[in-house]
């Protein structure tokens, strides 16, 4: 495997002081990432302060959305071309709370990664299944469906890249372990699809298929080590330094 990617979703639950004491403990534990690429998602408000903190610690910034529009009259939106002025490389798009909450529909997830791919930024497309329609057998369904409704129609250029975040929305938040076997499945399953949408190189050159839902310290490891995870979301973890720093060990020596 490639270095193992390991996102940082802050979402939006730290004040601007907390954020910036998060990051000095982050970058200040950095030394340790070495053979890891770290990218951390802070509030749009912070990313300039937390990206000023990480210079030179290796560690990237990543923001939680973006609009699909390059510029004009779209109140309160924020353009993938402001994100890369303030040196963030990677966005994540669709994840399952904009989707629940903001409506944020697979036609919106489409147009972000286009316009993401269009500036060279890096998408994070998150898809994931309900209990329920894990429950009713629908899953790969309902996964297959979100994959070609974001990509249907994108190609990737050798300078593009692309990450699919596996996440299973009934275990986000929820601290439960997932069997790594049955990630590890899905994750082919996603692959499968990929290679339906892109050519093989496109796929294996340019894309990584990360797993997202309660990661932690002890999991880590036995998620990293299949074969098709190439790295992790943390959410919840992802405010504690030093569990965050575990996780990333975690990966690391899976
Ligand atoms: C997430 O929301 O992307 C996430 C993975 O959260 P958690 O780690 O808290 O499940």
């Amino acid at each position: 495997m490639d270095n193992p990617l390991i996102i940082a979703n802050w979402k939006m639950k730290l004040a601007p002081s907390e954020a910036h004491v998060l990051a000095k403990k982050v970058a200040k534990s950095s030394a340790k990432f070495t053979g890891a690429e770290v990218v951390v998602c802070p509030s749009f408000t912070e990313l300039a302060a937390v990206a000023g903190i990480m210079e030179g610690s290796g560690v990237t910034v990543g923001a939680q959305n973006c609009f699909w529009e390059e510029q004009g009259a779209f109140t309160g939106e924020v353009s993938a071309s402001q994100l890369a002025a303030h040196g963030v490389g990677t966005v994540i798009v669709g994840h399952s709370e904009r989707r629940a909450h903001l409506g944020e529909s697979s036609d919106m997830v489409h147009r972000k990664i286009r316009m993401l791919l269009s500036v060279g930024l890096r998408p994070v497309l998150c898809v994931g299944e309900s209990f329920d329609d894990r429950a009713e057998g629908q899953k790969e369904v309902v996964l297959l469906r979100q994959l070609h409704d974001a990509l249907g129609g994108l190609w990737l250029t050798d300078a593009q890249q692309l990450v699919v975040a596996y996440e299973p929305v009934w275990v986000i938040g929820s601290g439960q372990d997932v069997d790594p076997k049955e990630i590890e499945h899905t994750h082919q399953v996603i692959e499968q699809s990929l290679y339906d949408l892109f050519s093989r190189e496109a796929v294996d050159e340019h894309v990584k298929i990360i797993y997202g839902g309660s990661v932690d310290p002890e999991n880590v490891g036995r998620y990293v080590a299949e074969p098709s995870v190439d790295g992790v979301l943390v959410g919840t973890a992802s405010l504690d330094a030093t569990q965050f720093a575990a996780i990333v060990a975690g990966a690391l020596k899976a």
